[in-house]
């Protein structure tokens, strides 16, 4: 088998250790050997970045259109081929891989159309004969961090933005899914960018990641992840006076009204809560329902749950694909006893499921009759759980979906357009979703959450250049 190497200053270089990406639908299928960086090599993309950034920073817009259009083209035109591998190493559904595949494509097509969106302001001055222009200016380097769960619409959504505002790269892949990171470096080597503006760097976090984080020439780090290396990462960027953004987890809340369609809340709470196996930081973990359709929702659920297919990610009919490790098997089905043991009733699913070949299947597990202060509508499970709270009105519903660390999004079923205007205004979240599931959402606009969820500026969309430009006022004297 080849090892794909990393993508260090225009030329693929070996690494010293070798990583094997296990498909977790089949244990036994190997879907690549991938080069584990050292924390030389990690600095030897810091410093090619750091080379490329002045000659890239006064690159013209055509030439970030030109490159960023020719990779969301490749990606789009080669979209069943990159999901079927994400679908291999991450265990997402097929369909769910291919349309994460085809985002990321969509993802690099707006962003060379921000690169010729380069605006700025001229302002009168308060002082006469003084001209004040405000504009934009490429951080410099860039170091990006990624998880597993979406591995290449993430690195695609800070990737693209950090090259349209003209700054160079150094990407670090989740050591778990470094495929779908590789096929994307690959393209983006072909794009015709100078040697040193994009590096790939496989490896672990507390080897690769460490180095990038503490590469002095990064001016920038925007990481996704876990609250834990979220910390991580904001010491040592606050240390060094480096820029950081940080998107972190969920305890995300979904609302059901006794005036909701109950079919429209059955599905967006089973779409939101188990599809991608439940593994998105935008996962409605918590549905909290009036008690006047609570019965009815949930035996609604239940009987949705027990129809849905868990079985291999690439298999035609699967709903559910595999958990994406034994760590992460490991939490989830800590987390069931966790739940079990503070008294809440498991009322499907949950069970440890064989299948063809040997792989990670737990059933979709629901808990009813929960509160809002156990560890399991606390804590971030990030598997196919979750938990049913009953509430008595909208006010509690409302009560109840803040009352959390974090707020990244948060949804209501309902048809009254007087709660869900109220929700909307005052949900304590990122993302407001009303009859629709609390994940899914646009490409072209922000992305992010507030408390414990998110640090600093929004991703994606215009919004995107709060976080990868630096502003700049000049004034000029014309006499
Ligand atoms: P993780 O924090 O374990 O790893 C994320 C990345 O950080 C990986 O590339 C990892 O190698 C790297 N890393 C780990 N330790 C590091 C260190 N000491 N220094 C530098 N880098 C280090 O997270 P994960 O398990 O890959 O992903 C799951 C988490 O991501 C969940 O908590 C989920 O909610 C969150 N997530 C959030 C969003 C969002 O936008 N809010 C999106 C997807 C996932």
């Amino acid at each position: 088998m080849t090892v794909h190497q990393n993508f260090i200053a225009g030329d693929w270089v070996g690494g010293g250790d070798v990583n094997r990406n296990i498909n977790p639908s089949d244990l036994s299928d190997v879907v690549g050997e991938y080069a584990r960086a050292d924390a030389g090599q990690a600095g030897q993309a810091v410093a090619a970045a750091a080379a490329a950034a002045p000659a890239w920073g006064r690159s013209t817009p055509q030439a970030r259109f030109d490159a960023l259009d020719a990779i969301g083209t490749e990606i789009l035109a080669r979209r069943e081929e990159l999901g079927r591998l994400l679908s291999r190493e991450e265990g997402k559904t097929l369909p769910e891989g291919i349309g994460e595949a085809a985002r990321a494509g969509q993802i690099f097509k707006f962003f060379a159309g921000e690169a010729l969106r380069q605006t700025g302001d001229v302002v009168a001055s308060v002082r006469p004969g003084i001209e004040a222009a405000v504009t934009r200016e490429p951080l410099g380097v860039v170091g990006i961090i990624t998880p597993w769960n979406f591995p290449i619409a993430i690195p695609a959504w800070k990737i693209a933005p950090a090259l349209a505002h003209g700054n160079c790269v150094v990407f670090k892949p989740a050591d778990l899914v470094p495929g779908c990171g590789w096929a994307l470096a690959e393209i983006i080597s072909r794009a015709g960018l100078p040697a040193g503006v994009f590096n790939l760097v496989m490896g672990s976090g507390a080897v690769v990641g460490d180095a990038i984080l503490n590469g002095p020439a990064v001016a920038g780090v925007s990481f996704t992840g876990s609250v834990d290396t979220g910390r991580k990462v904001a010491a040592a960027c606050v240390g060094r006076g480096a820029k950081f953004q940080l998107e972190m987890g969920g305890k995300n809340p979904f609302v059901v009204l006794d005036d909701a369609d109950l079919g429209t809340a059955v599905e967006c709470a089973v779409n939101g809560a188990f599809f991608s196996t439940g593994q998105r930081c935008t996962a409605s973990s918590r549905l909290i329902v009036t008690e006047g359709i609570h019965d009815r929702f949930v035996a609604a659920v239940v009987e949705r749950l027990n129809a849905l297919v868990v079985d291999d990610a690439l298999k035609d009919g699967t709903h559910i694909g595999p958990v994406v490790d034994q760590r992460q098997l490991d939490q989830d089905l800590s987390y069931l006893e966790i739940g079990t043991g503070e008294g809440a009733k498991l009322a499907c699913g949950g069970e440890r499921l064989q299948r063809a070949t040997e792989g990670f299947y737990l059933s979709p597990a629901l808990f009813t009759e929960t509160d809002n202060a156990m560890r399991i509508n606390r804590e971030e499970i990030f598997g196919p759980v979750a938990s049913v709270i009953r509430v008595k009105d909208y006010d509690e519903a409302l009560a109840v979906a803040n009352d959390t660390d974090f707020g990244l999004s948060s949804g209501i079923a309902t048809t009254s357009l007087k709660h869900a205007a109220h929700f909307r205004r005052n949900a304590e979240a990122g993302m407001v979703m009303v009859n629709l599931p609390t994940a899914g959402v646009d490409y072209h606009v922000p992305f992010g959450g507030r408390k414990g969820s998110s640090y600093g500026a929004r991703e994606q969309g215009s919004y995107a250049a709060e976080f990868y430009t630096t502003v700049k006022t000049a004034y000029t004297f014309a006499g």
